[in-house]
């Protein structure tokens, strides 16, 4: 067993917040009764998930028959644009990102295999849509369906959703937002910020994987992906997860409770750990925009060497970290949104992703940045690429 683990891999996932499996145990025990029975035994159980709904509402200000549970936000984000695209039709243009995740890019392309008009607007140097380009994306379009999410999970880069919203709302469109990296890191209002759905996923805020959320404003068309049963109004058949549905509302409440602070803890020590890596390795660069970012992400490019090799040498370290989003790695091939940023060739690959939550510390930081530097190093005097090494030709 290793000895220390410093976890700084949150946009994989998180820890169950301790409150939250608390929450979560009457219902492996002796809460476990079908909340659609007829029975008393299991109307409690279904008031269980009256107060879940509630406090889901009370997180994304908006109203509880808004919030559809879902196994996970892959699901959330394939029901809003696949249950929009049936419900429309194939005249429905689909306007996306080059930057989202692929549980909306791999629908996006099957939607477009199928016949759809499909854009995959471009992002600047800093991972930024162009709402010009939005715009004109949707100038005489019917029924179209954006798909912008509100952060990103490799870069943290925070979207500006509520202009997306608005622009697509002046053509009539159909708006989704991917909020699974912003959730429990921003205030997420639904009165504020016009979208149609939004999706979240629990195990990405302190609750349990295999649960998510999908927001459905009132009056949103589109046709339910999952049917057989009547749960979730028709929307979303199937059995409800009550446990992790429980521990899903419990995580918000949390994180309504603490978002500000943690913001500033999370903020305080990703900028430490930024600026120790800029102070003590040269030719690394910052990706993502730096003023419109999640606060707990830092996404950097070590030039010359390969990011699974700093992974792994961390690793051995306790260290935890990621290159690119998860479902990626195992791969080899840069990180699609470190690729559409433009990053240059010699830096794309040597990228990795930092992310903290609020069980983090700052003797973690520190920790990190006594064991970083020498990596880098050693990697650098092994690699055949640099600055001052012989010019290669390929
Ligand atoms: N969207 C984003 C931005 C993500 O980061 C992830 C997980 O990595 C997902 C969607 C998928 O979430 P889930 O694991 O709940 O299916």
């Amino acid at each position: 067993m290793m000895s220390k683990t410093v976890y700084f891999d949150n946009n994989a996932t998180t820890r169950v917040a301790p409150e939250v499996r608390e929450a979560m145990l009457p219902f492996f025990g002796e809460l476990y009764g079908n909340p659609s029975s007829m029975h008393a035994f299991g109307g409690q159980v279904a008031a269980h998930i009256t107060k879940a709904r509630e406090q889901v509402a009370a997180f994304l200000n908006c109203e509880p028959d808004e919030v559809l549970f879902t196994s996970c936000a892959t699901e959330s984000d394939n029901t809003a644009l696949r249950g929009a695209a049936e419900w429309f039709g194939r005249e429905a243009k689909i306007v996306t990102t080059a930057v989202e995740h692929p549980a909306v890019l791999q629908p996006a392309r099957r939607l477009k295999a199928q016949g759809h008009e499909v854009v995959e607007l471009p992002v600047d140097g800093v991972g930024q849509i162009d709402l010009g380009r939005l715009r004109s994306e949707l100038e005489g379009s019917r029924n179209a369906i954006v798909s912008v999410m509100w952060a990103n999970n490799e870069t943290g880069t925070v979207f500006p959703v509520r202009q997306v919203a608005e622009i697509a709302k002046e053509f009539g469109a159909t708006v989704h937002t991917d909020a699974v990296q912003a959730a429990g890191k921003a205030p997420l209002d639904m009165r504020q910020v016009p979208v149609d759905m939004l999706s979240i996923s629990g195990h990405k805020f302190h609750a349990p994987k295999g649960i998510g959320i999908l927001y459905v404003r009132r009056g949103t068309k589109f046709k339910p992906f999952m049917l057989g049963g009547h749960q979730e109004g028709g929307r979303r058949a199937g059995t409800e997860n009550v446990p992790y549905i429980v521990g899903l509302a419990k995580a918000c409440e949390l994180a309504s409770a603490n978002m500000e602070a943690e913001a500033e803890q999370l903020t305080a020590m990703r900028d430490k750990l930024q600026a120790g890596i800029l102070a003590t390795c040269p030719n690394v660069r910052v990706n993502g925009d730096q003023s419109h970012r999640l606060p707990n992400t830092l996404n950097v490019s070590f030039e010359y060497i390969e990011g699974e090799a700093i992974a792994y040498h961390l690793s051995d370290e306790g260290i935890c970290i990621s290159t690119g989003s998860a479902c990626a790695s195992g791969s080899l091939d840069p990180s699609h949104v470190i690729r559409a940023m433009g990053v240059p060739f010699t830096a794309v690959h040597g990228s990795i992703r930092f992310s903290l939550s609020r069980y983090n510390t700052m003797d973690e930081v520190d920790y990190v940045l006594e064991k970083l530097p020498p990596i880098i190093r050693n990697l650098r005097d092994m690699s055949p690429f640099g600055p001052d090494k012989a010019p290669t030709t390929f």
